[in-house]
């Protein structure tokens, strides 16, 4: 893919991936610190990408803002900065291999449609979980608005069994090796693609450009946990390595609950409007 080449040799890259759909705060400071100060400490590559495949929510304002604050924190990063946007038609060029392995159906349940066909909420799933309603329908009867759904237990069953990810992260260091059944009903028949193809799902666009820009260590919040295995799912799918995981702590506010774009108080723009300095936010963070 254009744009950011991976590197000659294996060496240590890592990216930092936010979506610019608000303001970067603490939370995303500490991501990003963290992964550029593995990433340099190693000797190795820090790569920014900008996960907005997300069209109504992303704003190029937020694009600069973000990049803006990682450049005042004092992150310097390797190649231009990937914009998945700018990428739409390859992402979904490369969902063929899943299409010849049946792999995909379409679906035209909104989220209510969901909703409703659920007869309970399901615990530590995705939500909202899907309960397959479409999933007898054929690719060919796709419709110019229908989404793509991956039919996870067809996938699961042309993989062969055992595979799975190395965690460094301390809350769940370890080899990982994904329980078919609990993926299946955890993650459900995630969406790979929206809208047509206009809008690719985060899972895929990020499982690519992982592979395709050499990240040997994804280093992310926690709360990205318990989707790894959607990813690795795709990358065997997809002939791709799966890279090293490391989720880390989440920043929380005062009152526990953890940051939020939404949280404007936790704002970077907001810290340095009020004369922080880039050592403040890193003491802040405890780094
Ligand atoms: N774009 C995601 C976010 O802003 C991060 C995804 C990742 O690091 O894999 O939370």
């Amino acid at each position: 893919m254009a744009g950011v080449a991976a590197p000659a040799s294996g060496g240590f890259t890592t990216r930092f991936a936010p979506s610019p759909t608000g303001p970067l705060h603490l939370g995303h400071a500490y991501s990003a610190l963290l992964a550029h100060d593995m990433a340099r400490a190693a000797g190795g590559r820090f790569l920014v990408r900008m996960e907005d495949t997300d069209t109504e929510r992303s704003k190029y304002a937020w694009e600069a803002q973000i990049l803006d604050d990682l450049a005042w924190l004092g992150l310097t990063w390797d190649g231009p900065v990937h914009r998945q946007s700018d990428h739409i038609a390859e992402y979904t060029a490369r969902l063929e291999p899943l299409v010849a392995r049946g792999l995909l159906y379409p679906c035209a349940c909104s989220r209510s449609d969901i909703r409703a066909a659920l007869a309970a909420p399901q615990e530590g799933s995705i939500h909202p979980f899907y309960p397959g309603t479409c999933r007898h329908r054929p690719i060919e009867s796709r419709q110019p608005g229908d989404a793509l759904r991956i039919n996870l237990a067809a996938a699961l069953a042309q993989l062969p069994p055992g595979i799975g990810f190395a965690e460094t992260g301390a809350a769940h260091a370890g080899q990982h090796i994904l329980n078919p059944a609990e993926a299946i009903s955890r993650i459900g028949d995630v969406v790979l693609s929206r809208k047509g193809e206009e809008i690719v799902a985060y899972f895929l666009a990020s499982a690519l450009d992982d592979a395709d820009h050499g990240v040997t260590h994804v280093i992310r919040g926690e709360d990205l946990f318990d989707f790894t295995p959607v990813q690795v799912i795709l990358q065997h799918l997809l002939g791709l390595p799966t890279p090293t995981y490391h989720h880390h702590r989440l920043i929380r506010d005062d009152q526990g609950k953890r940051l939020a774009k939404r949280d404007d108080a936790r704002a970077l723009a907001k810290y340095r409007a009020e004369g922080a300095t880039p050592q403040d936010i890193r003491a802040l963070v405890g780094l």
